[in-house]
């Protein structure tokens, strides 16, 4: 196969599947256009170690620069995909260039889903994504003592985690009933309250954000219980919603997350769909998904690649994440929120444990604490009582 493949997005999964590519022995051009101006890298750092020991942005490349020139892909940085030609089976560039393509990779990742809130635009707002949010964060988060993180999901609370560690005052404003609602169960969220709690963290539950404060820039926070806090910094990390605005107005099907089939393929001959911005239906757990995590971007990029050189195999993993916050290590595997029965094992106080979550008597979700032996054998656990039924 010669024909060329072109990637729109220059991250985690477009960064594994020209890998495999030319592992499978794809011979064809392999051309990735991404709007930062960096090589492909990886982001979990960027609210974790990269926050707290800021180096140079080289440490958090995927690869070095000579494995691409080595393997023969064309990264274009800087270079914003404008609109996706379908019917003329070609790109245009933000500069007007137009590419074509055999096959179309969409690799366009998420975006920070935003408040809209007065003030929210304030200088002193921000939020942590991209290596460049890190560049403007961190001098600002070096002249602030009070700040104010917006969301008590997993980013919120590990830069809660390293703000607490150099010492500043830090408020964590969450709208829901308990923090990272969204990935875990009620025994987790408590026990990393009481661990936030008690390393100082002024964690503030069932509590909504109505506006920032200031005239030239944020000086505080407004929230719906009538309170006023002063702030010097204003974190939002309210989650993420997939950049699919490209394929949708190219005629794609997308919700919140461009429509797949567990081989990657859109509804369009020769477009494949990757990574954060892609739903896929899943038969393991019974609907459509559309994960944030590493696991999920390279494993679909592995998936989509198979698919292109003609070895298909059915994407339906068990996800896997991971949060460092402090010095504890949550690690999550399977999905729990359809769960009718959570279950402690180990002890919580003693700071190594896990949750095993069921439903219908299926394990089918596993969290653990500074336990990777839990993890792991809650990963194959998981796999084998949520598999699939075969086919026909
Ligand atoms: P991305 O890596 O986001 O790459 C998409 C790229 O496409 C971006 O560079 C974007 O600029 C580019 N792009 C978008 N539109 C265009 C366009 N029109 N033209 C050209 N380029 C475009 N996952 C974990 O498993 N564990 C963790 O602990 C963890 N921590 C995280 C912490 C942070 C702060 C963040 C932001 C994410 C974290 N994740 C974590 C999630 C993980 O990083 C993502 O799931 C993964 O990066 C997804 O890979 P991707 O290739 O789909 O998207």
């Amino acid at each position: 196969m010669t024909e060329t493949i072109v990637v729109v997005g220059a991250g985690q999964a477009a960064a594994q599947l020209a890998a495999s590519l030319r592992q499978g022995g794809f011979r064809g051009a392999v051309r990735i256009f991404g709007e930062e101006p960096y090589l492909p890298y990886q982001r979990p750092p960027l609210s974790k170690k990269f926050l707290a020991e800021p180096a140079r942005p080289d440490v958090l490349l995927l690869r070095p620069e000579s494995f691409w020139h080595d393997q023969d892909v064309a990264i274009e940085l800087g270079t914003p995909v404008a609109a996706l030609d379908l019917p003329g089976s070609r790109v245009v560039l933000h500069d007007g260039r137009a590419v074509d393509y055999g096959t179309l990779v969409v690799a366009t990742g998420t975006r920070a889903r935003t408040l809209p809130l007065p003030g929210i635009a304030l200088p002193g707002v921000f939020s942590v994504r991209r290596i460049d949010d890190v560049r403007l964060l961190r001098p600002a988060l070096d002249a602030a003592s009070r700040i104010v993180i917006i969301g008590g999901g997993y980013i919120g609370l590990e830069v809660a985690a390293v703000m607490r560690g150099e010492g500043r005052d830090v408020t964590v404003i969450e709208a829901e009933d308990r923090v990272m609602k969204r990935v875990t169960g009620e025994i987790m969220s408590s026990y990393f309250e009481r661990v936030h709690r008690e390393r100082g963290v002024d964690l503030r539950l069932r509590t909504r954000l109505t506006g920032i404060e200031g005239e030239q820039r944020a000086t505080g926070v407004r929230l719906d219980d009538g309170t006023t806090l002063p702030a010097d910094l204003v974190l939002v990390a309210t989650g993420a919603r997939a950049n699919d605005d490209l394929a949708a107005a190219a005629g794609l099907a997308a919700e919140d997350g461009i429509l797949v089939d567990e081989f990657a393929r859109t509804g369009t001959t020769n477009v494949l769909a990757i990574g954060d911005c892609a739903r896929f239906p899943s038969r393991r757990f019974g609907r459509r998904l559309r994960l944030e995590c590493v696991q999920n971007a390279i494993d679909q990029a592995k998936a989509a690649a198979a698919m292109i050189l003609g070895q298909p195999a059915a994407y339906d993993p068990v996800p896997w994440f991971w949060s460092d916050q402090y010095d504890i290590k949550m690690q999550m595997a399977g999905l729990m929120d359809e769960h009718d029965g959570a279950a402690l094992v180990g002890d919580a106080t003693g700071g190594r444990f896990s949750v095993d979550y069921r439903r219908d008597g299926r394990l089918i979700a596993v969290d653990a604490v500074n336990d990777g032996r839990a993890h792991m054998l809650g990963r194959r656990r998981i796999a084998e009582e949520t598999a699939p039924a075969p086919v026909g």
